[in-house]
């Protein structure tokens, strides 16, 4: 395959399952336009990190029940999964563009061989401009399923393939200094140097088991965890809200967007 664009950066974008389900396939086809803004205009590749399989399964086969089993969780992976691969296709073949389905575990990015592999297979599809669409494979391990909804995986993949950034587009603006659920003058925090073992502490303290939503198992806390990891590693962390119009394009030409937590290293 030819290349078309000069690449400069590469980055990692993690899209929470909330925001698969409430934006659709129309948010979807809007992230990928901009997806391919970003390499045609800004010479900036991206590694796409998609939760949402869980989430579309259980809208699309109304399995409606207040608590679900694990095994039951990655069945209904295994059927979301195609589904929500199908409207990335969709979305990336009207910018002329291909996608890639790539589904790993934290494992595979621990052990030195696999993690070699997944390099290898990632690097070729950037090389030949095709997007990978990467999840967990919720079906044989289940980390992210039990906490995080793929902000762990997410950090961890932009570590491995040495990407500058990584966005983690999710249904708030982004971290604040007070909860805005509860005091109305909340006021988002724009960029952070780091994350402080106090702060960990304190969402520790504030979300319990972790925060999440009846969709996916994310929450604040998760994402937190998931940008000191970055940034310690060398990995400049975004949390933006993945509505926000063209918001990866804004983030590209520097502006004043979500949380961004600069890299230690
Ligand atoms: N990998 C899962 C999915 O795509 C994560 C969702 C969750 O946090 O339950 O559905």
């Amino acid at each position: 395959m030819k290349k078309t664009t000069k690449i400069r950066e590469r980055w990692v974008v993690k899209a929470g399952s909330n925001m698969i389900l409430s934006g659709g396939p129309l948010l979807i086809r809007d992230w990928m336009s901009q997806v391919a803004q970003l390499r045609r205009h800004h010479g900036v590749e991206v590694i796409w990190v998609t939760s949402g399989a869980i989430a579309t399964a259980v809208e699309r086969i109304q399995f409606k029940k207040p608590k679900r089993e694990l095994k039951e969780k990655q069945a209904l992976s295994a059927i979301g999964q195609p589904a929500i691969q199908d409207l990335y296709n969709l979305a990336l073949q009207a910018q002329g563009l291909l996608g890639a389905q790539v589904l790993l575990t934290s494992e595979d990015l621990m052990n030195t061989v696999r993690k070699k592999n997944v390099q290898n297979t990632l690097n070729q599809l950037l090389d030949w401009e095709v997007t990978p669409v990467l999840n967990e494979n919720d079906a044989v391990a289940t980390d992210e399923i039990k906490f995080g909804d793929n902000d762990a995986l997410s950090a961890r993949v932009a570590v491995s393939m040495k990407a500058q950034r990584l966005v983690i587009l999710t249904d708030v603006e982004g971290l604040y200094d007070s909860d805005p659920r509860k005091n109305p003058g909340a006021r988002r925090i724009e960029e952070m140097k780091g994350i402080t073992p106090s702060l960990v502490k304190k969402l520790e303290r504030e979300s319990g088991t972790g925060g999440g939503t009846s969709r996916g198992t994310g929450g604040i806390l998760s994402k937190i965890k998931a940008a000191d990891l970055a940034s310690k590693k060398g990995v400049e962390t975004w949390l933006a809200k993945g509505d926000l119009p063209q918001v990866l394009l804004q983030i590209a030409q520097g502006h004043s967007v979500g949380t961004r937590v600069r890299k230690r290293s």
